[in-house]
């Protein structure tokens, strides 16, 4: 398991595997790639093995990243906090933003989002373990925001992100997973058919509990050199 071609031809099996035992369709679930922190040829890489999709935690960092790979054709995905100040670069650097949790950042979004570019996609960060601390809206209030962003017109609602507590246990893994996958589907809203869960460590257990996305960063390109 040395190098990205070969973690990448992992991941991708565990991904069909674990697609397979929860007798869901090939290919309902994309693999996202994490590149934060690691350089362009790491992203480079995995292009030129067929990875389209990347997603990034830092504007200035991507922002970066995106002009050195300037004749790729990437599909680039925004998933750290967001600051007010950086709405508008986000709004035109990104096709997807999965740390929505507020109505004033969407409005911002959509209000910045540049005229020649299509909707920007939209998941919302709910805060499944519901600690005070976490980012991300909680479940009760997940209707009400996700109702108000449904309306906004250059933003396209599509799902949910969400990050849950570590937990090394596969059964506990999934519960969270489920409970947000139901009150998505109470929601009754149209359109919402994205759920961006799973990360390197709890990839089967998202996909169990329907993930369409997920975020694989370390099992991708290794160990980051510092946590974030
Ligand atoms: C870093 C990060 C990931 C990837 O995490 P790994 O454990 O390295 O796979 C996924 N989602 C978010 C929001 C992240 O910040």
């Amino acid at each position: 398991m040395d190098t990205i071609s070969e973690r990448y031809q992992h991941v991708l099996s565990q991904i069909r595997h674990a697609t397979g035992i929860a007798g869901r369709p090939k290919n309902s679930v994309q693999l996202l790639a994490v590149s934060k922190t690691k350089p362009a040829g790491d992203i480079a890489v995995l292009y030129r093995l067929g990875q389209r999709h990347f997603a990034e935690n830092y504007q200035q960092e991507a922002l970066l990243k995106q002009q050195a790979l300037a004749g790729f054709n990437i599909t680039w995905h925004f998933i750290g906090p967001i600051q007010s100040n950086k709405t508008k670069a986000i709004a035109g650097q990104f096709s997807w933003v999965h740390s929505v949790d507020r109505l004033k950042i969407a409005q911002r979004l959509s209000e910045q989002r540049p005229a020649h570019l299509p909707p920007l996609n939209i998941c919302l960060q709910v805060n499944i373990s519901e600690e005070s601390s976490k980012a991300g809206v909680s479940l009760a209030e997940l209707p009400e925001l996700a109702a108000a962003i449904t309306v906004l017109p250059n933003l396209r609602l599509r799902g949910v992100m969400a990050i849950p507590e570590p937990n090394s246990q596969y059964a506990q893994q999934r519960l969270p997973y489920r409970h947000l996958y139901q009150a998505v589907q109470d929601l009754h809203l149209a359109g919402l058919d994205s759920y961006s869960f799973g990360m390197s460590g709890d990839l089967k257990a998202a996909i169990m509990e329907g993930a369409t996305m997920v975020r694989i960063g370390t099992a991708l390109f290794g160990e980051r050199d510092y946590r974030v």
